[in-house]
C-alpha cells in the first residue's frame, strides 16, 4: 500500500515517508499552520519536509 502524503495529498511509495523528529520542531510548526489536522506522527513525503523546511530558511533571513 502506497503511502499517500497528508500535506499534498500525493501517493507515494513508503520509503520517501519522512519522520520529522522533534529537534525540527520549527518545520513541525510551519507544517501545522498550514494544516492544523496534521500530527508529527503521520509523516510528510520528501518533497513536503524540504519544502517547509525551505520556507523556514526563508523567514529567517
Ligand atoms: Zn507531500
Amino acid at each position: 500500500m502506497d503511502y499517500i502524503c497528508p500535506t499534498c495529498g500525493k501517493a507515494m511509495p513508503r520509503d520517501l515517508l519522512m519522520m520529522i523528529s522533534h529537534t525540527e520542531g520549527h518545520v513541525v510548526g510551519a507544517i501545522k499552520k498550514k494544516h492544523p489536522e496534521w500530527a508529527e506522527s503521520d509523516g510528510v513525503c520528501k518533497k513536503c519536509y524540504l519544502y517547509y523546511k525551505d520556507q523556514m530558511k526563508k523567514k529567517n533571513k
